[in-house]
């Protein structure tokens, strides 16, 4: 499941730095998480990050993305080779 945070964020900008996948991104109003590449921190940390440092606790799992931890760990594995495959255009 992909974790999604709700309007009670204060926009404090605490989570935003802490994701591995950097999935969180300031919209329009508050924070948001895209759900494409978030993985509840699978495959980097035991415990969502975000939800670690939310002081005010509005990041819950987004319904709409309902995943087992091995899709999670694929998604895990497409972003580590999205960005590998980005670090080699860089160095042709
Ligand atoms: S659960 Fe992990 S991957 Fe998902 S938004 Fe939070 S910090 Fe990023
Ligand atoms: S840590 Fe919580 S309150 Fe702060 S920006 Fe992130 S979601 Fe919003």
């Amino acid at each position: 499941m992909a974790l999604m945070i709700t309007d009670e964020c204060i926009n404090c900008d605490v989570c935003e730095p802490e994701c591995p996948n950097d999935a969180i991104y300031q919209g329009p109003q508050i924070y948001e998480i895209d759900p494409n590449k978030c993985t509840e921190c699978v495959g980097h940390f035991d415990e969502p990050q975000c939800q670690q440092v939310c002081p005010v606790d509005c990041i819950p799992v987004n319904p709409d993305f309902q995943e087992s931890r091995e899709a999670l760990m694929d998604k895990y594995k497409r972003l580590m080779k999205e960005n590998s495959d980005k670090k080699s255009e860089k160095l042709d």
